[in-house]
């Protein structure tokens, strides 16, 4: 199993098909041909039915072709969840566009910043956040048009989802014939990821990790194929999005929520039979402590899959006790096309977060000599996989520090494997902070910070939080005559950035910040400042 220090992952199954991913899902809808939902908002029981999705698919990809789109372009789909968000996904996959999704509730500077990353022509987004797209493509001059993917009624602004259609296609279609590209090389989507340093860059995964993800989802001995999900997680965001894309793969039913509502998410949990449960560590939590839970009846759940942030072993084991389902633990990043290793089906041990999954391969790196460890040997996380990403979106340096020289992807997070291979993970070397399994960049926190006119200095680290996984606290320097209070700065903070880097954790005021000779923050100390401030709280 592991040779020369480098753990290989399970024996791949079948070969990586050259074929799009867009290719693929068509395959799949074509299958469904009775009446399913694919989608039920398991608030107001709307559904979308496989052959619906088929059609509106297939219809809106021929309107984007017909109106000049195509492999060239780039979509960006941007809403809180709802039936229709695939449908612009799926659309712009057929036709090889390449899909970029956004948090509907990132403010204008958040937005500014990855859209002239990815640089999207069009953009598919809900009627709500269709003022803030409009001012920005008065000043970006590469978006085209805006569609309203919720509403019926065209506006100024905007054109509705169906009005677009009805204007660039004769009638709805049902067949098309997808967009033969690339797939080692052709980009499927363009995701966003701090990385180990800095601001949010744009992570270009192909249709080949897509690919690779795809088989590896649908392989017996990690995955039950067949399978009904309540998703509670952001379609915009990679776990949600990746997750239930391989659920339209597989053509099963996905009961989305908006929000986290405790009554609502378990009726919908109990009525809708779901079987399968993908979960951050902070959810996981609610299932495993509220008494609410136990009101209802859970015995459909056979598959419970967590990852995004280390999951505590008690917590594990309370969860375990009320649902008689052991949790399969996965560990991964954006930037490998999330879970590189899982417990899966094959169930490891607690604590761990799996094997290796096929297509990959994994390493430990000693932080010192860059040599690789053998087994119960921390150190950095390194990974080689077909899922690899191809690279940051306009920004080769970035890409070329995040790998090593022999091609390894350096993840920035420190962990072992024991001699059976199952990957311990055992704290994060980067800046990274993770609220609630969304990320949250440190140094887009301090940019922020450091606009205010009275501060001087600053340095944003995660402080562990049990319900939250971490929550950003500042260390600031002000002005010596500056009355500035830490709600002050908190309240600054919250009118430019969206909620999950508000400032949770607090401000604390200090003379200096730790930094090295060239001026940058030395985040260990910084984390060590953390850990005595909170001895004292
Ligand atoms: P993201 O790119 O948003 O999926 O975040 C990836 C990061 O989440 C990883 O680099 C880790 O720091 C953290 N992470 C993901 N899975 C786990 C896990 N099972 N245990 C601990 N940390 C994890």
């Amino acid at each position: 199993m592991t040779t020369k220090f480098v753990v290989e992952g399970l024996p791949p199954l079948e070969p990586i098909k050259e074929i799009s991913i867009g290719e693929i899902i068509y395959q799949s809808l074509l299958t469904h041909t009775d009446n399913t939902p694919a989608f039920v908002d398991g608030k107001t029981g709307i559904v979308i039915t496989y052959p619906q999705l088929l059609s509106r698919t297939c219809s809106l990809a021929e309107a984007l072709r017909n109106t000049g789109y195509g492999p060239h372009s780039t979509i960006l789909v941007s809403s809180k969840n709802h039936v229709r968000f695939f449908v612009p996904v799926v659309a712009a996959l057929y036709i090889g566009a390449k899909v970029t999704t956004m948090n509907p509730n990132y403010t204008p500077t958040e937005l500014t910043h990855v859209m002239n990353i990815s640089q999207p022509n069009i953009v598919f987004c809900s009627e709500d956040v269709v003022h803030k797209y409009a001012d920005l493509k008065r000043k970006m001059n590469f978006i085209e048009k805006i569609i309203a993917i919720d509403t019926t009624k065209s506006s100024v602004e905007a054109e509705s989802l169906n009005d677009f259609i009805r204007e660039n296609i004769r009638s709805m279609v049902s067949t098309i014939s997808t967009t033969v590209v690339n797939t080692r090389e052709h980009v499927a989507f363009i995701l966003y990821s701090s990385g180990t340093t800095g601001l949010p860059k744009g992570v270009m995964l192909t249709h080949r990790n897509i690919n690779a993800k795809f088989l590896i989802w649908k392989d017996p001995r990690l995955f039950i194929e067949k399978n009904r999900t309540l998703c509670v997680l952001p379609f915009f965001h990679a776990y949600g999005l990746l997750t239930t894309l391989t659920a339209l793969r597989a053509n099963s039913l996905t009961v989305f929520l908006n929000e986290f509502e405790p009554e609502v998410y378990m009726q919908a949990l109990q009525d809708y039979k779901v079987t399968r449960l993908y979960l951050a560590p902070s959810f996981l939590l609610f299932l495993a402590k509220s008494p609410l839970v136990l009101q209802y009846d859970l015995s459909s759940v056979n598959e419970a899959i967590c990852g995004a942030a280390p999951l505590k072993k008690s917590t594990e084991d309370e969860f375990k006790r009320r649902f008689n389902v052991d949790i399969s633990q996965a560990y991964g990043l954006t930037e490998s096309t999330l879970a590189v290793t899982i417990n899966g089906k094959t169930r490891s041990k607690p604590g761990s977060s799996g094997k290796v999954t096929p297509y990959s391969r994994l390493a430990i790196r000693d932080l010192e000599t860059g040599k690789f460890l053998g087994p119960n040997n921390a150190g950095e996380i390194c990974i080689k996989s077909e899922m690899v990403m191809k690279g940051y979106c306009r920004n080769p340096e970035a890409t070329k520090n995040t790998f090593n020289e022999d091609g390894w992807l350096l993840t920035g997070d420190a962990g072992y494997y024991d001699e059976d291979g199952d990957l311990f993970v055992t704290d994060r070397l980067k800046e990274l902070i993770k609220y609630k399994g969304f990320q949250v960049a440190p140094a887009e926190i301090e940019a922020i910070l450091l606009t205010h006119d009275e501060i001087i200095e600053c340095g944003v680290v995660g402080m562990p939080d049990e319900r939250a996984g971490e929550v950003p606290l500042a260390f600031v320097v002000k002005l010596e005559q500056s009355q500035l209070t830490e709600r002050d700065i908190q309240k600054f903070v919250e009118e430019k950035l969206s909620n999950q880097k508000w400032l949770r954790g607090g401000v604390v005021f200090v003379k200096r910040i730790p930094k090295n000779p060239t001026g940058k923050i030395l985040r260990r100390n910084l984390r060590l400042m953390m850990k005595q401030y909170q001895s004292k709280l």
